[in-house]
């Protein structure tokens, strides 16, 4: 702190008393000092006292020898009272007695002067008294100043209700006020010379690693610092609180850094008040479910989501069905409860990564991130559909509910949040209309697809489960003999209307459902059967069958094949088992182990579709691979289109150059066959020759 000294000029004028009881001596005296002052004098020592307590004068000029009064005496009076003991007392007298002069000095006088008096050096001395007090009574208030506020700052930092702990520049602690203490469970006196870490104890909330100490933070970088967010201070009591808070250097005026300080509250109570705030702002009171507000946030944070993940997101509007009725008739108490129980029932079916909030009175809404198809929402409203089968039993009485459900999808259907609502709206309105109990999306294409889709399951499931799925035979040339050596054995599933559903859509299904192996061996089993029984008569008719590359690839497949031709009894080179190029995308060196294995049993191994896929020609040529089936998109083109007539021609050569047989697919004209055979394809398939055949109409051709 900073020493402030009045200016001269701000001083008022010295009081200088004159105590002489000889006029012609005051009136010299007078003449020495009138420069320095304001002087007064008395002749009277009998006033002189009185005058002086009145005055309070820095300085006294005392003649000693006064008549019956004597200086030194009264010199003693004026110091032995408190408003005059410091003033400075200056004997005058006309003795040079060295015994008086250390007796004067020694009852409390300051200087000694000698009659006559010389006025420059009395003016000199007088003047050396004044400065000499002047000093003594600044340092005294400098002191009084400093211990005041030295005092003021004890008593704030005492008294403030936030934890400030004050360290040197080492972070070696010096001061703890009575929260710090309260706080860090350290009282200051075992603190003060320990580092600032080991006092408080920081911590980070979540990982419960040590922080470091903002307090080094601010030495360091010399600057102010906030405390780590999420930052908790152990007690050494055993007390952890939540801080906030900041550190800032001590700096002083040559700015060098002194130390540092830490002031830090605890907002322990704060950081619940603010969850609750928080919980009680953004969630249903009844169900304890995100209200509107928060389920505003969470579509919006979905749909985010969603869309980086190139996926949709769904939004389920729930309704209970003939609510308000229910409400009305049984009291908003069991209202209330069954409100309740249908939320949980809600929050208990669904998925941990969808958010099910109330949106109004029986109205629940279901955000379902992340959808990757269509059917996933119909599976989830099922469910919800389910789980509220079961009847409620409020005090021991029983009800029955059902829900109604609106869906609408984003980017499908609705873009923004508010559509997505509206839509979904829309979409429960038509549930509602079609009975209780329903769900509806939004966009009727959407819906249409979904309702085909559960039907061609149903299908599908039913015609694995009796082992219904027909297999037909379409017949494939030697275009050399116009003879029938081989047939391609081809999936036919009818819809309930008797009509054909496309195998690669029940295939795929059938993938998607993992039923490919079922059905997979039920059409080979079906195929090898009908080839025994043509080689029985006398027929040797190759049956060629295709597999799914999911079938192929999943584990037994090879024992699933020669399982079946045991059972059959056919012979291996009676049949070809037909993969396409994606299969030869796969884990290469599994494929080719089986294919190894199968084609060492005298199984014959085909590629489907050449020339569609990607497949490198390296694996080709290490495959065990018979025969190459030109995809029937270029044999289509190849009369219009000059590319496809060069890629057929390119296959053919690459199929010689291997050594593999050709089969030409989707040969319809006699044009495609002539080109075909001149690039040397052997063997034709197509509706040129035959449609495929239901197994009687083949058999009435080759039998
Ligand atoms: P794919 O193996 O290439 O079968 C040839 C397809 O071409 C058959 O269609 C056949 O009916 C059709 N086709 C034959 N000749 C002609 C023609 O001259 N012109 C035209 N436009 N089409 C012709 P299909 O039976 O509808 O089968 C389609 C695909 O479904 C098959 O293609 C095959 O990939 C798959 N598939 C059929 N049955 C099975 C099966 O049992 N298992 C597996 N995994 N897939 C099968
Ligand atoms: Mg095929
Ligand atoms: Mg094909």
């Amino acid at each position: 702190m900073q020493l402030v000294r009045p200016e001269k000029t701000s001083r008022p004028p010295a009081n200088i008393v004159i105590v002489d009881d000889e006029i012609s001596s005051v009136v010299v005296l007078e003449a020495a000092v009138k420069d320095l002052g304001k002087v007064t004098y008395t002749t009277t020592p009998a006033d002189a006292i009185e005058l002086i307590q009145d005055i309070q004068p820095e300085v006294v000029l005392m003649d000693i020898e006064m008549g019956e009064y004597n200086g030194v005496d009264l010199c003693k009076q004026i110091k032995n009272s408190p408003a005059t003991a410091k003033t400075a007392v200056i004997f005058v007298t006309s003795h040079s007695n060295p015994d008086l002069e250390y007796f004067s000095l020694d009852s409390g006088g300051i200087d000694f002067l000698t009659k006559p008096i010389n006025l420059k050096t009395c003016k000199m001395r007088v003047a050396n008294q004044l400065a000499l007090y002047y000093y003594a009574k600044d340092l005294e208030n400098a002191k009084e100043e400093l211990y005041n506020e030295k005092e003021q700052f004890k008593a704030t930092l005492n008294s403030i209700g936030d934890g400030v702990v004050a360290t040197d520049a080492q972070g070696i602690v010096t001061f703890l006020n009575p929260i710090a203490e309260h706080m860090t469970g350290w009282n200051a006196v075992d603190a003060v010379g320990k580092p600032i870490e080991l006092v408080m104890d920081l911590k980070d909330a979540t990982t419960h690693e040590k922080s470091i100490n903002p307090a080094h933070l601010a030495l360091e970088e010399n600057r102010i610092v906030a405390m780590a967010l999420n930052c908790q201070l152990y007690s050494k009591s055993g007390n952890v609180y939540r801080v906030e808070d900041s550190a800032a250097p001590i700096v002083d005026e040559q700015n060098r850094l002194r130390g540092a300080i830490v002031v830090f509250h605890d907002v322990s109570e704060s950081i619940a008040m603010a969850v609750k705030m928080n919980h009680l702002a953004n969630n249903d009171q009844l169900t304890g479910l995100p209200n509107r507000i928060l389920l505003h946030d969470r579509l919006e944070q979905a749909i985010k989501v969603s869309k980086q993940n190139r996926l949709m997101t769904g939004l389920m509007l729930i309704d209970i069905d003939n609510f308000k009725y229910l409400n009305d008739s049984l009291g908003h108490h069991i209202g209330d409860i069954l409100i309740k129980q249908v939320a949980m029932r809600l929050e208990f079916a669904m998925d941990a990564n969808c958010t099910l909030a109330r949106v109004g009175g029986d109205e629940f809404v279901l955000i379902v991130p992340n959808v990757r198809e269509i059917r996933q929402l119909n599976t989830i409203a099922t469910d919800m559909q389910e789980v509220m089968q079961k009847p409620f039993v409020i005090e021991k009485q029983e009800y029955s509910l059902s829900v109604s459900i609106g869906i609408s999808i984003n980017p499908t259907d609705a873009e923004t949040e508010g559509h997505m609502m509206r839509n979904a709206d829309v979409a429960m309105f038509r549930a509602k209309k079609q009975g209780k109990q329903c769900y509806c999306f939004f966009s009727q294409n959407l819906e249409q697809d979904l309702h085909e889709r559960i039907e061609l399951e149903k299908v599908l499931r039913e015609a694995i489960d009796k082992n219904t799925v027909e297999v037909v035979f379409q017949p494939q040339i030697d275009m050399a003999t116009q003879q029938i050596n081989s047939a391609e054995a081809l999936a036919r599933l009818k819809d309930k209307n008797g009509n054909n559903i496309p195998p690669p859509k029940f295939i795929g299904l059938a993938e998607e459902l993992g039923l490919i192996d079922l059905l997979g061996q039920q059409i080979l089993r079906k195929s090898c059967t009908a080839a025994k029984e043509w080689y029985d008569k006398g027929k040797e008719i190759r049956v060629c069958v295709n597999v799914s590359a999911l079938q192929f690839c999943s584990p037994g497949y090879f024992d699933q094949v020669f399982k079946i031709l045991e059972e059959t009894n056919l012979r291996t080179s009676m049949l070809e088992l037909e993969v396409t190029e994606t299969l030869l995308m796969q884990d290469i060196q599994v494929v080719e182990e089986i294919l190894r294995d199968l084609s060492l049993t005298g199984i014959f191994i085909a590629i489907d579709d050449f020339g569609t896929g990607y497949s490198s020609l390296s694996y080709l040529k290490r495959l065990p691979v018979d025969v190459l089936k030109i995809d029937q998109s270029f044999v289509r083109d190849m009369l219009d289109d000059k590319q496809s007539l060069d890629i057929v021609k390119t296959i053919s050569d690459l199929g010689h150059s291997l050594g593999l047989k050709l089969v030409g697919e989707g040969i319809e004209t006699a044009e495609h066959e002539q080109i075909l055979k001149s690039f040397g394809c052997q063997i034709g398939q197509g509706y040129h020759y035959h449609k495929p055949l239901a197994k009687k109409d083949f058999e009435t051709i080759i039998l």
